[in-house]
C-alpha cells in the first residue's frame, strides 16, 4: 500500500491524501516520474508525488479489462445505477472537503468550487445514475419474415484524461456517464491537481464497487497520459484540454482505432446588438469571461458590441469589471478571482498582455500581475482591437477579455465564425427572431442566448470545428460510451 500524507488545508480541516496509484481499489505506490503539485497562491509544493510508469499503466489497465469481462458486465443495470447513486451520497457528504482540496491544488475560489463544480459532480452523479438502466435500443421490423433489433452495448475499457481547471467536476463527466452504460475507466487528472481524483478512490472503496471498476492514475502528460491514449487494451479515449494535445491524442487513439470524445479550446464569441437588455448584457458578458478566473474553455472572450451602444457599453462593462475586482485570498468568501493554476500559465498570460499592449489594442483596464506572490492576474480589459491581434484570435485561457464594434449581422457573424474553433457563443437582443437566426448562423456547439457560460447535466456539451468531437452530458454521453450491435433475426424459411 502506498502511503497517505496529512495534509492542511488553508480553512483549518486536516485530512489524509493518498498519494499512490489507485488501481484495483488499492492505493499502491507509482514507479514513474516524480512531480510536484504546487498551491498557486503561495508558489510553494503541496506534494511530490510519483507517477505511474508505462507498467502501472498496463496494470491499471488490465484491472479495468478484468472488472469489465467479469463482475461489472455482469451486474443488472439498475445495480449499475446503485453504485452511482452511492457515489452520489459519498461526494455530497465529502463536499466542503473536495471542494477544499480543488481550491487547494487549483488556485480558484472555494465558494465557485462548492456551488458550482461540487454541486455539479454531485448532480452528475445522480442523473447517470438514474440513467443507466434507462439505455435501450431499437426493434426494426425489416420485413415481414425478419426483425432486426439494436442494443447499445458497452465498450469496455475506457481511458480519460482531464484538465486542472475543474479537476472534480470532469472527473464526474467523464466517470459518471462510462460507468453507467457499463464501462470501466482508467482516469488520469492533470498533474497540476491530482488531488481530489485521488482522493476519489477512497470513496469508490467505500461505495464498494468491484475491484478495477474505477481505476485513477496520476501522472504527466506526455509520459502516463500518452501510454494511456496509446495502450492497445483501452477502447475509448476521452479527453478535455488543449486542441494541441487532443490532436495528439487522437493520433495515439489511431493505432487500434479507440473511440474519441475530445473537449478541446475555444475563443468563443459574445454578440451584443443595440436591442439587447443593456444591463443584463453587460453582467453576462462580465460573467462569460471572469468566471473562474478566465480558465473555462467556453470563456467568452470576444465581445463584439454594435456600434450604435459601443461606447457606453464599453465605459460600463469597465465599472462592472472594477465593481468585481477582488482578486486574492481564495478562500474569502468576498473573493472573485483567485489564482491562475501556475507559473506556465501565469507567464502565458502576461504574455498574451504584453503582446496585445505592443499590437496597438488600448488596455483600458487591468493589465499586470496582482499582488507580489502567487500567480494573481488583474482582470485586464482591452477595447478596440482588430481581428489580426493575437490577442483576439488565440484562446489566453486567463481573465483577459477584447471588446470591439460591428455594424452589420453580417460582419459580426462573419468575425464570429472567422477562428479555427467553435465551441460557444453568446449573443444578447430583445428581437426573438433575430436571436434565433442569429444563433442558427454560429458555428459553436453551444450558443447562449440573453446568457453566458451556462451548461447543464442534461445538455450535451462540446465543439464544432477545432474544438472538439463528439458530446459529453445528457444521453449523448450515453451515446459516446456505447457502441450499437444489430441482431438480424430470421423469423421465416428459406426458399
Ligand atoms: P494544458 O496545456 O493547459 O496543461 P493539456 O491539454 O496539455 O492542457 O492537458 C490536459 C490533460 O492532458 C492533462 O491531464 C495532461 O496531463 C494531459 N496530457 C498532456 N499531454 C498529453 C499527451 N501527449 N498525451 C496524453 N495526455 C496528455
Amino acid at each position: 500500500m502506498a502511503k497517505t500524507v496529512t495534509i492542511a488545508l488553508p480553512n483549518g480541516a486536516k485530512y489524509e491524501q493518498p498519494t499512490g496509484q489507485f488501481i484495483g481499489n488499492q492505493f499502491v505506490q507509482g514507479s514513474g516520474d516524480c512531480f510536484s503539485t504546487v498551491s498557486p497562491v503561495t508558489e510553494e509544493e503541496i506534494l511530490k508525488l510519483q507517477g505511474a510508469s508505462t507498467t502501472d499503466v498496463d496494470k491499471a489497465v488490465a484491472a479495468a479489462r478484468e472488472a469489465f469481462n467479469g463482475p461489472w458486465s455482469q451486474l443488472p443495470a439498475i445495480e449499475r445505477g446503485a453504485y452511482l447513486y452511492k457515489l452520489a451520497e459519498l461526494i455530497d457528504r465529502n463536499r466542503e472537503l473536495l471542494a477544499a482540496i480543488d481550491a487547494y491544488d487549483n488556485g480558484k475560489t472555494f465558494s465557485g468550487a462548492l456551488t458550482g463544480d461540487l454541486d455539479e459532480a454531485y448532480n452528475v452523479f445522480r442523473y447517470y445514475a438514474g440513467a443507466a438502466d434507462k439505455i435501450s435500443g431499437q426493434t426494426i421490423e425489416t420485413s415481414p419474415a425478419k426483425l432486426a433489433y439494436v442494443v447499445q452495448e458497452p465498450l469496455g475499457v475506457c481511458a480519460q484524461i482531464v484538465p486542472w481547471n475543474y479537476p472534480f467536476m470532469m472527473l464526474a463527466w467523464k466517470i459518471a456517464p462510462a460507468l453507467a452504460c457499463g464501462n470501466t475507466v482508467v482516469l488520469k487528472p492533470a498533474e497540476q491537481t491530482p488531488l481530489s481524483a485521488l482522493y476519489f478512490g477512497n470513496l469508490v472503496i467505500e461505495a464498494g464497487l468491484p475491484a478495477g471498476v474505477v481505476n485513477i492514475i496520476s501522472g504527466l502528460g506526455p509520459t502516463t497520459g500518452s501510454a494511456l491514449a496509446n495502450h492497445a487494451d483501452v477502447d475509448k479515449v476521452a479527453f478535455t484540454g488543449s486542441t494541441a494535445t487532443g490532436k495528439s491524442i487522437m493520433k495515439a487513439a489511431a493505432s487500434n482505432l479507440k473511440n474519441v470524445t475530445l473537449e478541446c479550446g475555444g475563443k468563443s464569441p459574445s454578440v451584443v446588438f443595440a436591442d439587447a437588455d443593456f444591463e443584463q448584457a453587460v453582467k453576462w458578458t462580465h460573467f462569460g469571461i471572469m468566471e473562474n478566473s478566465g480558465e473555462v474553455c467556453t470563456s467568452t472572450s470576444r465581445i463584439y458590441v454594435e456600434e450604435s451602444i459601443y461606447d457606453k457599453f464599453v465605459e460600463r462593462f469597465v465599472e462592472v469589471t472594477q465593481d468585481n475586482d477582488k482578486v486574492g485570498d481564495n478562500f474569502n468568501e468576498a473573493t472573485y478571482y483567485g489564482a491562475q493554476i501556475s507559473k506556465t500559465q501565469f507567464d502565458k498570460v502576461l504574455g498574451y498582455i504584453e503582446d496585445g499592449k505592443k499590437s496597438g489594442a488600448k488596455l483600458l483596464y487591468g493589465g499586470a500581475r496582482s499582488g507580489s506572490q502567487g500567480y494573481f492576474i488583474q482582470p485586464t480589459v482591452f477595447v478596440d482591437t482588430t481581428e489580426d491581434m493575437k490577442i483576439v484570435r488565440e484562446e489566453i485561457f486567463g481573465p483577459v477579455v477584447v471588446i470591439s464594434k460591428f455594424k452589420t449581422e453580417d460582419e459580426v457573424v462573419y468575425k464570429c465564425n472567422d477562428t479555427s474553433y467553435g465551441l460557444a457563443a453568446a449573443l444578447f437582443t430583445e428581437n426573438v427572431s433575430k436571436a434565433h437566426l442569429v444563433a442558427r448562423r454560429l458555428q459553436a456547439g453551444m450558443v447562449w442566448i440573453n446568457s453566458s457560460g451556462d451548461s447543464h447535466f442534461g445538455i450535451p456539451f462540446g465543439g464544432y470545428k477545432s474544438s472538439g468531437i463528439g458530446r459529453e452530458l445528457g444521453k449523448y454521453a450515453l451515446d459516446a460510451y456505447t457502441q450499437a450491435k444489430a441482431v438480424h433475426v430470421n423469423l421465416g424459411s428459406k426458399l
